[in-house]
């Protein structure tokens, strides 16, 4: 192998990226000296930046102390006191943390902790998922089941469960018809879910699986007013499980530790992870509330699962600090200032752009979706790989944006999603709009 060429298999086997060297704050330095300003926080994951001195001394603290015991032997004081700040005051219900290494692993828990409920509870019939078109759950195997991105699903359908089945998202700008109003597509979506569970018989299904926010495939979704009302009404009405995934707009990217907080409801069983280590550590967690544990628990006990890593304790440690940090900080308040900014600096400057068809988003999360036409809503040929070029752009001008989704269904156009550290300042947010507004 000759000099330079890289012996790393990189994400798609193919492009060797620069090499990030350092990190300071919000900035990250590439090998070259070149400052990138991380707008994206990685893939929504950054939320205290880099190279947080609070962060760095737990996890040198805890190394320092314990750095691994096995699961099936021990558990450690920092896996103990994260779950009690996770799950401690029992947020809607959910009462106990399964301590994973990130969010496939998250989301996959909640899947086999769902299934083995209903064994427990005497519904073994119970095998059927619903879950969303042009949703992302994770790459493995059975989170990419769950998962409904034609494009990722597609070379690997033959080895993908059949137990899992979509339904139309409630995404609004390409699936809410003229005219209607939010309501009668909120109506219509529902009745479209229950329509599902009639279909596939209503004892039959174990969960309804969805991003309270889409992340990586959509750019930012959020549901419309009273849409999770609904598929919690109906989960209730059939006796099935809500699962949320809310690893990619969770733990406070929103401007709420939870989204599922400005929605009124709460789920079953939820998955978390970017944002809960906040890039220091691979950790996730499946959070699952008491009555679903103790049927387990005190029946057959029979949860065949568990990973080697999980619950490790300088991950524990590096999380639990990140969220102490949140705490302490008050970086929710000033996710929801920072996100209102961002919006409104993205509408300044996006508004009448004639390729900018929607901005949207939640806090801290937030994507401009560009369309050929934004009359028709039409996207660009899906060939030209836009999104892809205008991160490159965007990365040689110094800034880091996420190539979200990018017309993976022929209908919905390019993503360029935004997800600043919550550490960031006013001008960091100016910072990136102007420099998105230039590679854009
Ligand atoms: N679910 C969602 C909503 C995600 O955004 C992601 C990661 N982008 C995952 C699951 C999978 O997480 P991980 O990459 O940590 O396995």
């Amino acid at each position: 192998m000759g000099a330079g060429k890289s012996r790393v298999l990189h994400r798609s086997l193919r492009e060797t990226p620069p090499r990030a060297v350092g990190g300071d704050g919000v900035w990250l330095i590439a090998e070259d000296g070149r400052r990138i300003l991380d707008a994206s926080g990685g893939a929504a994951l950054s939320c205290l930046g880099h190279q947080h001195p609070r962060v760095l001394e737990a996890m040198s603290r805890q190394a320092s102390k314990l750095a691994y015991a096995h699961t099936s032997f021990f558990t450690s004081e920092p896996a103990e006191a994260l779950a009690e700040k996770l799950v401690g005051h029992e947020p809607g219900g959910l009462a106990y943390a399964y301590l994973v290494s990130g969010g496939s692993e998250a989301v996959e828990a909640g899947i086999k902790l769902a299934r083995q409920y209903f064994i427990e509870i005497g519904q073994p019939q119970r095998q059927r998922f619903i879950a969303r078109r042009q949703s992302y759950h994770g790459n493995t195997l059975g989170a990419l089941a769950a998962g409904g991105n034609a494009w990722r699903r597609e070379p690997y359908a033959p080895l993908l469960s059949a137990a899992f089945s979509h339904v139309t998202p409630a995404f609004a700008y390409h699936e809410m018809r003229a005219g209607e109003s939010e309501a009668d597509f909120v109506a219509r979506l529902a009745a479209q879910l229950e329509a599902e569970f009639q279909r596939l018989g209503p004892d039959n299904v174990a969960a309804f699986i969805a991003e309270p926010v889409v992340g990586a495939t959509a750019g930012c979704v959020p549901a419309p007013e009273g849409y999770f009302r609904a598929v919690r009404d109906i989960c209730d009405r059939h006796g099935a499980l809500l699962i949320l995934d809310e690893v990619m707009c969770g733990m406070g990217r929103t401007g709420t530790r939870h989204a599922w907080e400005q929605e009124g409801i709460a789920p079953d069983i939820q998955a978390i992870a970017k944002g809960l280590g906040g890039g220091y550590q691979p950790i996730g967690a499946m959070l699952a509330g008491a009555s679903i544990v103790d049927s387990i628990r005190d029946g057959s006990g029979a949860f065949q699962h568990g990973h080697t890593y999980m619950a490790h304790p300088i991950a524990c440690a590096a999380a639990l600090e990140v969220q102490r940090v949140i705490d302490d900080e008050q970086l929710l308040d000033r996710v929801k200032d920072l996100g209102r900014q961002l919006e409104r600096r993205l509408t300044e400057r996006f508004g009448n752009h004639r390729h900018v068809g929607d901005i949207r988003g939640r806090g801290l999360f937030q994507a401009i979706e560009l369309v050929a036409d934004r009359a028709t809503r039409v996207p660009f040929d899906p060939s030209l790989k836009l999104n892809q070029r205008i991160k490159a752009i965007a990365f040689e001008g110094g800034l880091g944006c996420y190539p979200a989704g990018g017309c993976v269904d022929g209908r919905s156009g390019d993503h360029v999603l935004l997800a600043p550290p919550y550490i960031a300042t006013s001008d960091d947010i100016d910072m990136i709009v102007d420099r998105l507004g230039r590679a854009v």
